[in-house]
């Protein structure tokens, strides 16, 4: 039995965990000490880090982990300047994490930072999704694939785009979009209701989004997690996936932000991301 932990971390930051119950591989370690308290209580030893991108909220506690775990492997994307990564990787790297029964294939997906990478983790076990206070979230006999996005994909919206453009990022989510629908969804922070508030707004005809909201809220009243999602749950209900849908086109066409001259779907994708920048 592997087990997938979000580990709570800074205001809204998910360091997910792997673990077979005495090795661990973290994803996006942006603070040590979450990651250490959460392996020292449950007697982990961890393998290796994977890393999405160079933002310090995602790498922040390399150097502590590196310097307790001196044998640790650290993963990173192979075009951004990472200390202590010891892996690069690029578009169709894959590796094999056999501690974990896992099989790892590397996407490239620029638009929130410009090396930005993706882990997509094919796991030959059975799984249970677990938070770090303990609650079991799911369970499956057969593991769906697990996707690692970092600040590209979230629950119902994407990553600010700080160093790439609409058109990049848009081809960067819809090459996750193509993956499985079962795919869990595994992003680095916890925005889903906010996310959710926007989407409503701009699809509001949507009724899977609706039932989304509910399902969401009631969640986090609960004290748990929205995530991780699915791909088939992203692709109904998250606008930055539905550019090409005709309701999102037309509502971005009656905004002034509108460029005509810019190809469909990447102009009602780069409206939408303006215009969550400003929604409050
Ligand atoms: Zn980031």
């Amino acid at each position: 039995m592997i087990t997938l932990t979000p580990i709570p971390a800074f205001n809204d930051n998910y360091f997910w965990c792997l673990d077979n119950g005495r090795d661990a591989i973290v994803v996006d370690p942006g603070d040590h000490a979450p990651v250490t308290v959460y392996l020292q209580q449950r007697g982990l030893q961890l393998s290796a880090v994977l890393v999405t991108h160079h933002h310090a909220d995602h790498v922040g506690g390399l150097p502590e982990l590196c310097a307790a775990w001196p044998e640790l492997v650290v993963y990173g994307p192979a075009f951004e300047s990472i200390a202590h990564v010891t892996q690069s990787l690029a578009e169709q790297d894959s590796f094999e994490l056999s501690e974990l029964a896992c099989q790892l294939a590397v996407y490239e997906v620029p638009g929130h930072t410009r090396g930005h990478i993706a882990y997509v983790g094919r796991i030959n076990s059975p799984l249970r999704i677990m938070t770090a206070a303990g609650t079991e979230l799911m369970r499956f006999e057969s593991a769906p694939p697990v996707l690692f996005c970092g600040d590209t994909l979230f629950g119902a919206g994407c990553g600010r785009l700080f160093e790439g453009t609409p058109a990049q990022m848009w081809r960067s989510l819809q090459h996750l979009a193509a993956l499985p629908d079962e795919t869990l969804v595994c992003c680095a922070h916890e925005y889903t209701l906010s996310n959710l508030r926007f989407a409503v707004y701009v699809d509001a005809a949507n009724s899977s989004l609706h039932v989304r909201q509910k399902r969401d809220q009631q969640l986090r009243d609960d004290g748990l997690p929205t995530l991780p999602s699915t791909i088939g749950v992203e692709r109904a209900t998250n606008p930055f996936l539905r550019a090409d849908q005709p309701a999102l086109q037309e509502f971005a066409r009656g905004l002034s932000q509108h460029d005509a001259g810019m190809e469909e779907p990447i102009a009602t994708f780069a409206v939408l991301r303006q215009l969550k920048n400003e929604f409050r």
